[in-house]
């Protein structure tokens, strides 16, 4: 059949995405492991397979220790998972949730640091995907605070994943909605106290998906730090052939454009081996806040998204030209 004899093409470019997706897991896998890695072509039919896949791998549910970043921005998060308290003068932003069971880890790690949930004012995410919104619902209920969210990720938010357009049907994929409470737009402005974070929309790996920039101070220096989201492409997403949803390339498009524009001191994001949480925690101790400093790096990232992304259009023009 035409489309099964052109399928290896598309597969091997597509295994260059997703294995880069993956390549921090392999690297980390114990040796004495007698799992047998899932291949690309069961990943990308199987999204729940490749959900515990990749959590077991990147270590989503492990508790790690809580962390000074930078000015009033601290790491809270789990081994492979980012999730950020920004804290201020009336009051703290959360950026990020984890997975579900990630709620009370989050909790602990800010009492650990000397900070109180209850301070916790605002929730933000990058976007509605059970490893960075698990925790949301929890936390709205035991800081009191409120969810704040870009307008075209409201509604998948609140339907606790069954909106999801790839990932609906899958119950691994759901997670406990709450209600947003503050909906904001392409570059809104996000106050609280002296805490001020702009919203940037950045779709594609969900149609909401949003990073942030803001400005913090530490001793006496300013940072421009950033928190991008939107470029991941899953095993399973179609771009051009078929595409997933319409308009979903040109939002890839458009989300590399606006990371490509910008120029951060210093990056994290909603998955730690992304912006190398480790290396830069073990450089702290000799380095300071230097450790942090990582435009080449967040540059090198980006491109390597884009690359991502073209080989994905590749592969799907590869396979389409085949069954013509
Ligand atoms: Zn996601
Ligand atoms: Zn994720």
């Amino acid at each position: 059949m035409p489309t099964r004899s052109a399928f290896p093409v598309a597969t091997r470019l597509i295994a260059i995405v997703v294995m880069g997706w993956l390549a921090f897991a392999s690297r980390t896998a114990p040796a004495c492991s007698q799992d047998k890695d899932p291949t690309v072509e069961q990943l990308a039919k199987d999204p729940a397979l490749f959900l515990q896949s990749a959590g077991k791998r990147l270590k989503w549910e492990e508790p790690a220790d809580p962390a000074r970043i930078l000015g009033p921005i601290y790491f809270v998060g789990t081994k492979g998972l980012g999730v950020f308290l920004i804290t201020g003068t009336e009051g703290h932003v959360l950026i990020y949730t984890g997975m579900p069971n990630s709620g009370p880890l989050i909790e602990k790690s800010i009492r650990q640091l000397g900070f109180k949930p209850g301070d916790v004012k605002l929730i933000l995410t990058g976007h509605a995907h059970i490893d960075h919104v698990g925790g949301h619902a929890h936390l709205k209920q035991v800081c009191g605070a409120r969810i704040a969210m870009m307008r075209e990720e409201q509604e998948l938010f609140e339907s606790g994943g069954k909106l999801d357009f790839h990932y609906s049907s899958y119950k691994e994929f759901l997670f406990e909605p709450a209600e947003v409470d503050v909906v904001f737009n392409d570059e809104d402005e996000i106050k609280l106290g002296d805490i001020s974070i702009k919203a940037l929309l950045t779709p594609g790996h969900t149609r909401g998906s949003t990073s942030y920039v803001t400005k913090v101070t530490d001793s006496g220096k300013s940072y421009t730090v950033v928190f991008p989201d939107g470029t991941g492409i899953n095993p399973g997403y179609h771009l051009s052939d078929k595409p997933s949803y319409p308009g979903i390339e040109a939002n890839y498009r458009r989300t590399l454009k606006t990371l490509e524009s910008l120029q951060p001191d210093v990056w994290l994001a909603p998955h730690n081996e992304a912006y190398g949480l480790n290396a830069k925690l073990e450089r702290v101790a000799k380095e300071g806040a230097k450790a942090w400093l990582d435009l080449a790096g967040y540059q090198k990232w980006v491109a390597t998204r884009r690359a991502a992304f073209e080989a994905t259009l590749a592969a799907e023009r590869a396979s389409h030209s085949k069954t013509d």
